[in-house]
């Protein structure tokens, strides 16, 4: 099995290496094989070489079955192509997945009241290639174009995607949309109902504004939701506001052969190369690499050993903490070892002490 690492530029190249010390742990330990591709991509590699990312990263990426990714500085000059775009699109990576679970302590930390860390257990899923974000635009001094496309194979896909994910938890789907205004998502909630009808989960859907307002106001009414484009993209960094940081949100790109796994903050120019982002988004998004590979136990311990983290206060400024980097990463790693050699499975009770 391939593994490609991407760490990226600015804040990507400190969290990322966090995870991957966890990654060689398993890998290590349990022998699994899994060999690491590291690719140069983004930013760095545009001002040294003029390409963010050449035809022969991407069939690197291709070789790969899954990568992991830290972050990639976008800047605003015509010639540079967002890298995220190409690699989703080239790798067909259709399904955006964001888990909106805030880890066990996050809210006593943060001392937000308002909030019951029980109520918030949705999965976001966005759909990853087409809506707003189809790339066909007509650019004009006085007027300007953005095509929004909606196809029945997308959306049946994406919402077949959903309900697979809603089988192993409470069978219920919510589709977000703006049918009311815009007529092509009456093709995407009608395929997306009809699919769900079809796998015999119960379906719901939500106009995409009322959405965001429960989203915040009453997340408990959701479980797994799915949406379009540019609607998951906004909605799911709402969501994160409910994860208490935008250092605390992972998540992934799944297609049918590869997945892509990365935190949802950007490089973060303005902390980075001062040691002080926080790692847990990119530890989670390990923890789903992992789910994704069938190695549930693993990630099941990567979650518990996030969760001492923040159990004792061992974390970076965005949470109040004083510590760096790297010693919130070790102090993951070594839970981690802690948990894995007390041969912590799967059934151990969740007040197990860490
Ligand atoms: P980019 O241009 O790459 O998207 P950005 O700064 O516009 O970068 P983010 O990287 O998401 O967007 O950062 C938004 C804010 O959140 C910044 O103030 C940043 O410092 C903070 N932030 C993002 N990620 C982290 C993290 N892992 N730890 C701590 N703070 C973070």
């Amino acid at each position: 099995m391939k593994t490609a690492i991407i760490e990226g530029d600015g804040i990507g190249k400190e969290v990322i290496p966090e995870a991957v010390t966890i990654l060689d742990y398993f890998n290590e330990t349990y022998d699994w094989g899994i060999e690491k591709i590291y690719v140069d991509v983004g930013l760095g590699k545009w001002e040294r070489t003029g390409a963010a990312i050449t035809d022969e990263d991407i069939a690197l990426l291709k070789s790969c079955d899954s990568i992991l990714f830290g972050a990639i500085t976008t800047v605003n000059d015509p010639s540079y192509k967002s890298v995220l775009l190409r690699i989703r699109k080239e790798l067909d990576l259709y399904a955006n997945v964001r888990p909106i679970l805030p880890i066990s302590g996050i809210y006593k930390l943060l001392n937000i009241r308002d909030q019951k860390e029980a109520d918030v257990n949705m999965i976001i899923v966005r759909e990853n290639t087409e809506g707003l974000y189809s790339g066909i635009e007509e650019i004009g001094d006085e007027k300007s174009t953005t095509t929004r496309v909606i196809t029945q194979k997308a959306s049946a896909r994406i919402a077949s995607f959903a309900c697979g994910l809603a089988f192993g938890r409470k069978n219920s789907l919510t589709v977000v949309h703006k049918s009311n205004v815009l007529k092509s998502d009456k093709l995407f909630l009608d395929t997306c109902r009809q699919t769900a009808e079809s796998k015999g989960v119960a379906v719901s859907d939500k106009l995409a504004d009322i959405f965001a307002y429960d989203l915040i106001m009453a997340p408990q009414k959701y479980d797994v939701v799915v949406t379009t484009n540019l609607f998951g993209d906004i909605l799911s960094d709402l969501g994160a506001v409910l994860l208490g940081s935008i250092g605390l949100a992972p998540s992934a790109n799944i297609g049918d052969k590869q997945a892509f796994f990365e935190p949802v903050h950007g490089s973060a120019p303005d902390i980075a190369g001062q040691g002080v982002a926080n790692p847990i988004a990119a530890i989670l998004s390990l923890k789903m690499m992992f789910d994704w590979m069938g190695k549930k136990r693993e990630a099941c311990l990567v979650s518990r050993a996030v969760a001492a983290a923040v159990h004792d206060e061992v974390v970076t400024p965005d949470l109040g903490g004083k510590y760096s980097t790297k010693e919130v990463g070790n102090f993951i790693l070594s839970k981690v070892r802690q948990l894995d050699a007390a041969s912590f499975c799967l059934e151990d009770p969740e007040d197990l002490p860490v």
